[in-house]
Formats: C-alpha cells, sequence, structure tokens
C-alpha cells in the first residue's frame, strides 16, 4: 500500500504560525538562523536578556563591587530567588524550592533524606528505563549505606511493586526516551497508601509539561535547569521539598550554606529552616545569574498553554512521518496519544545514530540515545510550526536518499 497523501501543505504549516497566539515568544530567544533546533531537552537556547545580565554582572558587580556583592546584590539569596521562579512552573510555593548543584547531586541528597524518615524500610523502588544518572545515584548510596536495595523494575509493574518494605519511589516525570509521562498523582497516591515517599525528577517536564508539584501532594522533586528552562550549560539544578517535610527533611550533605547560621562559624552543624538545609557549598554565581534571567522569558507564560502548543507541535511532526515517511523503517517511539507523550518525539532505528548525524549536518539539531532512539525536543516557547514542517523535509531527504549512510556519519564524538 503506498503512504496516505500528506494532509499538510506548507500554506497550512504557515497558517498554523500565523494563528500561533504563542508565537511572539520567540523573539524572547536567540534561535540560530536556518537551524531547526529540536535539542531544548538536552540544551535550551539562549534567552535574550542573558547576556546583558551576565556583563552587569561581570563589570557593576564581581568586576566592582567584588565581594560586597553578596549582600548589596543580595548574591547570598539569590539561589532561593531563582528557587521561587522554578516554583511556580512546578507547582511549588515559593519558600519549597531551591536552586543548586546538580540534579545527581539533589537527587542524592534527597533519596538520602527520604530514607532517614522511613528507618525501618530499605528499598528504593525505581523504574528500569529511567535516566542511567538517577539510577546510577540510587546505587552509589546503596553501596554506602548497605542494606539498601534498588528496585529498578519495568514501568508498568511500579504501582503494584510499592509495598511496605519501599521507603521511597524515585521517577523521572517524563522519560527521556521515549517522552511517555508518569501520573504523578495517581502513583504518588499509591506510594503514600503504602506508607512510601516519592522524589520526582522534573528534568524533562519543567519549563513545558505542567507540573502540579503540591495538588499530586508530591514529597521530594528534582530538576535540571539547561533543558526547557534555558538556563545555559551546566546551569544549576533545583531542590523540592514539601514544606510539611521540613522538620524531617535531612539532607547527607552538611554544607555551610545550608547551615542555620552560617558566618556563625559554629563549630557544629546545624541544619538551615526549611528548604535552606538543601543548599551546600557556594553557588556557581556566574550560572546561577544565567539562570535567574533566563527564567524571565517564562513572565507572563502560562504552562498549560506551552504543552497546548508543545502537543500540537508533535501531532503534527507525528502525521508528516505517517505521510511522508511511511514507507521508511523508522518506529515511531513516543505515545501516539499528545496527553501520553512529554514535549517530544522519538523514533527507533537501527541506524539511529548516523541519522541523527546526517540531520545535523543540515542544521536539524536532534539527539541520538543509545541504544536506537532519534529524539527531537520539542520546545514550545521558541518553535514554529514551520521548523517541524522544515525538519520533517530534511528527514525525509536523508531517509529517501538513505544520506546516512555516508562514512562521515559514523564518526562518534565524546558526547552524542
Ligand atoms: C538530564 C537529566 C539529568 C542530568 O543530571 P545532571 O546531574 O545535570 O548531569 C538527570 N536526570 C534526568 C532524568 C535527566 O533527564
Amino acid at each position: 500500500m503506498n503512504a496516505p497523501a500528506s494532509r499538510w501543505t506548507r500554506a497550512d504549516i504557515a497558517r498554523l504560525d500565523h494563528e500561533d497566539r504563542l508565537a511572539h515568544l520567540r523573539a524572547r530567544f536567540l534561535v540560530p538562523e536556518g537551524v531547526v533546533y529540536l535539542d531544548g531537552n538536552s540544551l535550551g537556547c539562549l534567552p535574550a536578556g542573558v547576556e546583558e545580565r551576565i556583563q552587569r554582572l561581570m563589570r557593576e558587580e564581581w568586576g566592582n563591587d567584588l565581594i560586597k556583592s553578596w549582600n548589596i546584590h543580595d548574591w547570598i539569596d539569590l539561589p532561593r530567588r531563582v528557587g521561587a521562579k522554578i516554583a511556580r512552573l512546578i507547582g511549588a510555593e515559593d519558600n519549597e524550592v531551591v536552586a543548586a548543584d546538580s540534579t545527581s547531586v539533589n537527587l542524592y541528597k534527597l533519596l538520602a533524606a527520604a530514607l532517614k524518615m522511613r528507618p525501618d524500610r530499605r528499598v528504593i523502588l525505581t523504574e528500569a528505563d529511567n535516566f542511567p544518572t538517577d539510577n546510577y545515584m540510587m546505587q552509589g548510596l546503596s553501596a554506602l549505606v548497605g542494606g539498601v536495595e534498588v528496585r529498578a523494575i519495568a514501568r508498568d509493574a511500579i504501582t503494584d511493586a510499592i509495598d511496605e518494605n519501599v521507603a521511597v519511589v524515585s521517577l523521572t516525570h517524563v522519560n527521556y526516551r521515549t517522552g511517555q509521562i508518569y501520573d504523578m498523582a495517581g502513583v504518588t497516591d499509591a506510594a503514600h497508601r503504602a506508607g512510601a515517599l516519592t522524589i520526582w525528577d522534573l528534568s524533562h517536564s519543567a519549563g513545558a509539561v505542567p507540573v502540579y508539584l503540591n495538588e499530586a501532594a508530591a514529597d521530594f522533586a528534582v530538576g535540571c535547569g539547561y533543558k526547557f528552562l534555558n538556563g545555559g550549560p551546566g546551569a544549576p539544578a533545583y531542590v523540592f521539598v514539601a514544606s510539611r517535610h521540613f522538620d524531617e527533611a535531612i539532607s547527607p550533605l552538611w554544607g555551610w550554606l545550608g547551615h542555620a547560621k552560617p558566618f556563625d562559624f559554629s563549630g557544629d552543624y546545624a541544619p538551615g529552616d526549611g528548604i535552606d538545609r538543601f543548599q551546600c557549598g557556594t553557588p556557581a554565581l556566574l550560572s546561577l545569574v544565567a539562570l535567574d534571567a533566563a527564567l524571565d522569558a517564562f513572565d507572563g507564560v502560562e504552562i498549560p498553554a506551552l504543552y497546548g502548543k508543545a502537543q500540537r507541535l508533535g501531532d503534527l511532526f507525528l502525521d508528516l512521518v505517517d505521510s511522508e515517511l511511511g514507507n521508511s523503517d523508522l518506529e515511531i517511539a513516543c505515545p501516539r496519544k499528545a496527553d501520553e507523550r512529554g514535549s517530544q518525539v522519538s523514533f527507533t532505528h537501527p541506524n539511529a545514530f548516523e541519522i541523527v548525524q546526517a540531520l545535523i549536518d543540515r542544521d536539524m539539531i536532534g539527539d541520538y540515545r543509545a541504544p536506537d532512539i532519534a529524539r527531537f525536543g520539542l520546545t514550545p516557547i521558541y518553535l514554529r510550526y514551520s521548523d517541524i514542517g522544515r525538519g520533517v523535509e530534511l528527514l525525509k531527504d536523508v531517509m529517501d536518499q538513505e544520506a546516512w549512510r555516508d562514512p562521515r556519519y559514523q564518526t562518534r564524538g565524546k558526547v552524542t
């Protein structure tokens, strides 16, 4: 059977952009000319205000005011101010989130805190297909503490596996390969009924997919600053602790900036109030300032509206692949149903690596995830429908011409 006739013309797609009420948000970013950038879930585009903010930091704050800046420019409270900006995007209260460290390190802090809150239970339950660093942090903690079992199982079996031995269920809200979304409220409820705690990794959700941590009664969460939050390479991550756990949850990393009174320089640790104790050492100010300025791109933006656009971008991508590439051996690896999918589409192909390289060579940036996934992030705040149209044209070209067979595309860099 022949592939069905395309439902979309270029003019149809141009009209979608014309009618897009979020189209003006693209101007808040420096998106490179001529590039179809579908990798905002690895490194978001540069928001327009960041460069000037960093220059001001350089000239006035670091350059001139130097050490005084901790007080006069309030560097010291910046982790909390940035945390509050993120809180509004993930359904948390301003005082429940702090920007700090990396996602990996923050997850470690929360896993240890959760285990301490459930001393009679020694199982960390997670998905085998979780992002590797998450599971490595669990394995490392288990190797250190002893007696702690990491149970990493199939996604569909998670809810039934939450029993009286499970201290904490630690999951990533949107799967990095397939884009599948967990029912956060449902899993959290199942965990609570069994007496377990939950940690949600929001790395592939925050900034594109609605998250309602408090509505879901989530206990803990972490996430990245450099993906859909566009905070820049290596941007600080964040930690969420539900305020009802403020007294009981203790970070295992007793750094001085998590101390109740760091500048007392007292000999003994005393945990800071609430979320403050989840800070550790001195924050990377340059990166933190960049993230702070980057988050202003979300001013006045409703995440559900962004997600609606992400869903339509994804539907368009899959529709076009069905009609234009129906005869290729690309298999759709993400949910077809938009509300089961995060802000990405993905495909499996035995030569996914080479395909992605050939696309990058044609200025369509996606990424390859081992062993066989070609993944395309759909950042709704700056992408146009016509980017998707152009992207699928390039993909069709690479597949029809088998351009990926060129030996150049087999060379693997350290980062894929
Ligand atoms: C991107 C990502 C990370 C990255 O962690 P870092 O500590 O920032 O390197 C962790 N977990 C998930 C689920 C991710 O998607």
